[in-house]
């Protein structure tokens, strides 16, 4: 996402895309250790901790991307994948 340096918004929004982002590898890494261990209530719980993460970090994506094509469109145009 391209994301302008000057702007607050895109300050705050990268920031919250990247803290879900890192919260997300860190619950895969939780189910990776629940699934070594054969433990499958906690498998399921973290799961769908995922699903809900991944489903947050999705909506986030859209907002900022939403935000970058309104308030930068040049930026937007150049499209390229940084996540
Ligand atoms: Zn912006």
């Amino acid at each position: 996402m391209n994301f302008a340096d000057d702007c607050a918004e895109c300050a705050h929004l990268s920031a919250s895309y990247e803290a879900i982002t890192m919260q997300w590898f860190r619950i895969q890494g939780e189910l990776r250790i629940a699934s070594w261990s054969r433990d499958q209530a906690a498998s399921d719980k973290i799961v769908a901790e995922l699903t809900k993460i991944g489903r947050q970090r999705g909506q986030l994506r859209d907002a900022a991307q939403a935000h970058i094509d309104v308030a930068h469109p040049r930026a937007a145009s150049a499209n390229s994948p940084l996540f």
